[in-house]
């Protein structure tokens, strides 16, 4: 907007200067007009003048001649003729009539005046034949010997200059006629005076002309105001760019020469000078509307260059500010990446880096006063399956309650740190003693009784801990925290939802499970598993009516192992899977074959991990029962309770599948795990298999004894054969078999053996 003005301003002043100019055009214009007018004017005022001195020196003229007719035909003149033609002497009439005549001319000379001037100088009259009859002035020649009076005769006057006495003499002539004959010349010298005041009537000294009249015979200077050189009427450089005129005199031999001032040099307001002058004083106002331009021009550059900085300067601030905002947020976001680089994004727990550094800090403190350290690993079981199954916003949930409840347990001065996945850490300073080592460990793993929620769902998940004690176990972090996963691997292998401490002998375990791993693969590529089968009995009869197919592994260099121990661990490096799969094209093959002899059903042990992919694992049993031809009734599929347990509804639908088929489903090592009745009301299960731990102490203990009594009312109730592991002595079979007991399992019966060996058993039993 400013900038809009100082443009204006600027304009204004290129309006001004074109105004002036035009201003300055129309002056110019106007004074030309004018002056042309005006010498226009000037022109016509002189011409009306100098004819106006014209026509009245003709009508002088003319005035004159009449008058010297009158005289030529005058009485006296006349008489004087008569007289001389009639011989009349001078004594006598003559003499008289002339001296009468004189006194005539004479009279005229004193009494002819225009303006107090005498028109006529002298009179004299010259006979035709040159005698000089009268004169006014006798003492003077009448000089009209010298000029011969050319051309008298056609008008009868002549009007002539005479250059006389250094003077110059203007005459009119007139013939006079006597009996129609010409019989003199009647002489009139005028009074030069005369007409030189006729022809100034209206000159003054001021009024810048000059005049004079010229003939044939010499120029009669009138008047001169204009030129310094006022005889000299033909120094012509005076008179170059006069105003001129030349006007002949009708009727006489001159002409009226007339110069004059022209208008403009007169009056210097309408004079070129005047507009020089003009033009002149614009030219400062011109350099001074320019500069003022220039100036304000260099105002506005200088403003603009000003405005422009300013908003640069605001510009500068704006960014400025938004540096300091970015800044700002820089330094937020670098403190934010600090923490999530310290932190874990899920829990806000500090991440394994982090909490590693703890545990240095912690373990140096303790060097320092000399006290101990507890390092608790702390790793959630089953949790890779809630993960597989329900998804991973379950698994998250599941860390984040387990984060919270563990909060709620530690002192300010614990660390508690994400390892990762499902692993945790926890680490005690000043440690007072095992025993409460012991006792912090028990609460921890209390915080994991209570089921988790998640969607309406109640989870289950126990927790596996493993500890280390400085100094103990280990000099540093590195070593504290692997002394810890070994005792945590320990508790996992104990069954779970325990602790242990680490001792050495765990070390040397952990050698074991790493060679294990390799040497179980190397087997699984050389086919070196193998499937044992112990045969189900049906305890009324005493028949074999079933098998279980067991694997077995024996290793070169760790010899037997147990399928305990390798099954865990195929569980672990995912390695179930192609077991599995082993076992089921293996046991249903055979129990295929074993139909001829007898119709016995096959139980085949799945693992959990197994159940991660169900479509796979529902397409693998389908391809087997095809191609083994085994049929589905004689399938027995069995599961343990953790399946159940935080199971997704892709479990429930396979089961359902298989049991549609006329798959049966068993549900195995019943007792040991959470045992909760509503899975077996929501399962489709066939059987249930009493874990052969209650089976061992039954005849001495009376919980475990009632324990195996509610569990068969229970499967009763729930419609479900039972299935008892473990017989190893007739005691049990009898109880068993009292109890209603409808299968049972043992070394009573048989240990599990190879195929052939178990064909054999078959055989035997069919022949009895
Ligand atoms: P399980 O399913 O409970 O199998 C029964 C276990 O009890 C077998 O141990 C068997 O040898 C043992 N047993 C049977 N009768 C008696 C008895 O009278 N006294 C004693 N002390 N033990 C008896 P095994 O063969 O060592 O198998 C251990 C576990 O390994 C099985 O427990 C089963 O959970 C798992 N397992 C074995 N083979 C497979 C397999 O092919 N697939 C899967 N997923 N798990 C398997
Ligand atoms: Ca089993
Ligand atoms: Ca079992």
């Amino acid at each position: 907007m400013k900038l809009k003005q100082k443009i204006s301003s600027s304009r204004l002043i290129i309006i001004a200067a074109v105004l002036l100019v035009a201003y300055l055009v129309s002056i110019l214009a106007v004074t030309n007009l004018g002056q042309t007018r005006l010498k226009e004017s000037q022109q016509r005022e002189l011409n009306l003048k100098v004819q106006n001195y014209t026509s009245t020196l003709e009508y002088f003229f003319n005035v004159t001649n009449d008058e010297l007719t009158n005289i030529a035909g005058d009485k006296l003149m006349l008489t004087y003729f008569a007289n001389l033609a009639s011989g009349m002497s001078m004594k006598y009439g003559l003499g008289a009539s002339l001296f009468k005549l004189n006194r005539k001319l004479n009279n005229l000379i004193d009494n002819t005046e225009i303006n107090q001037h005498s028109v006529y100088k002298r009179f004299a009259l010259v006979g035709y034949n040159g005698a000089i009859i009268a004169d006014t002035d006798k003492n003077v020649d009448p000089m009209f010997a010298m000029v011969k009076p050319q051309g008298i005769h056609e008008k009868g006057y002549i009007i002539r200059t005479l250059q006389y006495a250094g003077d110059t003499h203007i005459q009119l002539v007139k013939l006079v006629y006597y009996a129609g004959k010409p019989v003199a010349f009647l002489v009139a010298d005028l009074n030069k005076q005369v007409i030189v005041a006729q022809l100034t009537a209206q000159e003054h000294e001021y009024s810048q002309s000059r005049m004079d009249l010229t003939s044939a015979d010499g120029d009669i200077f009138i008047w001169d105001s204009l030129t310094n050189n006022k005889q000299s009427a033909n120094d012509e450089s005076a008179l170059v760019n006069k105003i001129y005129f030349e006007t002949p005199i009708e009727n006489t031999p001159f002409k009226l020469r007339s110069w004059f001032e022209p208008v403009n040099e007169k009056d210097i307001f309408t004079s070129g000078w005047f507009i020089a002058g003009l033009s002149f004083l614009a030219v400062p106002v011109f350099f001074g509307l320019f500069y003022t331009f220039i100036i304000n021009n260099a105002n506005i550059i200088l403003r603009t260059k000003f405005e422009e900085s300013h908003k640069q300067r605001r510009m500068l601030s704006v960014q400025n500010q938004l540096l300091t905002e970015e800044v700002e947020k820089r330094k937020i976001s670098e403190q934010k990446l600090a923490h999530q680089a310290a932190h874990d994004a899920l829990t806000g727990l500090p991440n394994r880096t982090y909490g590693n550094g703890r545990l240095e800090e912690e373990l140096a403190k303790a060097k320092a006063t000399n006290s101990n350290v507890l390092v608790m690993f702390i790793d959630l079981d089953n949790f890779k399956q809630i993960n597989d199954t329900l998804g991973h916003l379950a698994g998250d949930q599941i860390l984040m309650q387990s984060t919270e409840r563990l909060l709620g347990s530690v002192r300010n001065s614990d660390v508690l740190a994400r390892l990762g996945g499902d692993e945790f850490l926890l680490v005690i300073p000043e440690l007072k003693s095992v025993a409460s080592a012991q006792f912090l460990a028990k609460r921890v793993l209390s915080l994991f009784e209570k089921p988790f929620v998640w969607d309406n769902q109640e989870l289950f998940i126990s927790g596996s801990i493993g500890m280390s004690i400085y100094p103990q176990d280990g000099d540093n972090a590195q070593q504290m925290l692997a002394s810890a996963d070994t005792a945590m691997y320990r508790s996992k292998q104990d069954g779970r939802n325990a602790f242990s401490f680490y001792n050495t002998a765990m070390s040397a375990d952990l050698q074991r499970t790493l060679d294990l791993d390799g040497r179980l693969r190397q087997a699984i590529a050389n086919n070196e598993l193998e499937l044992y089968y112990q045969p189900i009995i049906d305890l009324a009869s005493n028949k074999i009516v079933g098998a279980e197919a067991l694997m077995r592994w024996h290793d070169e260099r760790f010899g037997f192992v147990s399928p305990d121990e390798f099954i865990l661990l195929a569980e672990k490096n995912g390695l179930i899977h192609k077991l599995g799969e082993f076992a089921i094209t293996q046991a249903c093959t055979q129990a295929a074959k074993w139909q001829e002899i007898a119709p016995l059903h096959i139980a085949i042990n799945f693992s959990s991990v197994q159940f991660r992919y169900c479509d796979q694992l529902f397409k693998q049993i389908c391809d087997v029962l095809i191609e083994s031809g085994l049929p589905a009734n004689k399938l027995d599929v069995e599961v343990t309770e953790n399946l159940l347990l935080n199971h997704n509804e892709d479990v429930v639908i396979l089961l359902n599948k298989l049991q549609d088929m006329g798959i049966q489903l068993s549900i195995d090592d019943f007792g040991t795990g959470y045992s909760a009745l509503s899975y077996l009301q929501k399962f489709p299960f066939d059987r249930l298999k009493i874990d052969r731990a209650f089976l061992q102490n039954m005849q001495t203990n009376d919980s475990d004894r009632a324990l195996v009594n509610a569990i068969v009312s229970m499967a009763k109730a729930l419609n479900l054969k039972v299935v008892a592991e473990g017989i190893e002595d007739q005691w049990h079979a009898d109880y068993l078999i009292a109890m209603n007991c409808e299968y049972g399992q043992g070394y009573l019966y048989s240990k599990p053996v190879p195929a052939e060996e178990f064909e054999l058993l078959l055989l035997q039993g069919t022949e009895r």
